[in-house]
């Protein structure tokens, strides 16, 4: 009886210690150059660190992306972003990024070759969301965060593939968002009326510190100087947190626009 006593008291144990850890979630972040990922950088440390699978997949390889650096446009610097972003990802410690390979999502080299690489991007976002089955997903909102156009572009054919397939409820998608307090006088980033903010993911101080050093690994994209500057204004915002917006769709059918 006591040997009974003392195997029943081992079940429960176990069955509580399994109850008390939250499941295992995967999180998909899709965006469009090396480094978008980085706006969300502690975000994603901070569910890697509570030992979530986080996975980013960038769509083009920045090839054009000459910023600070003087390696001329092309697929050396494409290679060089694609290192960058293997080493920011190992900083965040989130799974290595997952790269699409698209030439441009917009239509620098035309309005065919744009459709092309957007029909491409499509087709193999809707690949690894089968693949990976994500729990969250995570993409940038109408805004594109500056309103960059490859930005839009990567955000709106992700949230259309959810509506192509029935997936909006399957795999629910957040935007990253900002709101006005936050954004500075001369910078142009979006910011959205807080009303409207449906998450807001409170991260610690370890993790916005991996998103510096993520800064780091992008010495073709920020010059020291704004290294400088990103760890000035991450010290000074203590408030540790990023917001969220939810896209969601109502399945109401309504016979007038005003009912
Ligand atoms: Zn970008």
């Amino acid at each position: 009886m006591r040997k009974y006593l003392a195997f029943l008291t081992i079940c429960l144990a176990v069955i509580s210690v399994a109850a008390a850890q939250p499941k295992q979630k995967t999180l998909l972040a899709i965006f469009a150059h090396p480094d978008d990922e980085n706006m969300i950088g502690p975000v994603l440390a901070k569910y890697a660190r509570l030992g979530h699978n986080v996975y980013v997949i960038i769509a083009t390889d920045g090839k054009d992306g000459t910023r600070v650096t003087k390696i001329p446009a092309g697929d050396s610097l494409g290679r060089l972003r694609q290192q960058e972003t293997i080493c920011a990802c190992q900083k965040l410690e989130i799974n290595p990024p997952i790269y699409l390979q698209i030439d441009r999502l917009d239509t620098k080299h035309g309005v065919r070759p744009y459709l092309n690489g957007r029909k491409k991007a499509m087709a193999e976002v809707k690949r690894y969301i089968e693949k990976l089955k994500p729990d969250v997903l995570l993409t940038f909102g109408p805004d594109g965060e500056y309103g960059h156009s490859e930005h839009i572009v990567t955000g709106a054919l992700v949230t259309e593939v959810l509506l192509k397939e029935g997936w909006v409820d399957k795999y629910p998608l957040y935007f990253p968002v900002d709101i006005q307090e936050d954004v500075m006088d001369n910078d142009d980033l979006s910011y959205i009326d807080k009303k409207y903010i449906n998450l807001k993911v409170v991260f610690s101080d370890e993790d916005g510190q991996k998103m510096i050093e993520a800064a780091k690994c992008y010495v073709t994209q920020f010059t020291p100087e704004e290294i400088s500057e990103l760890v000035e204004t991450a010290s000074k915002n203590k408030s540790n947190t990023k917001y969220f917006r939810k896209f969601v769709v109502t399945n109401k059918t309504q016979a007038e626009f005003w009912d």
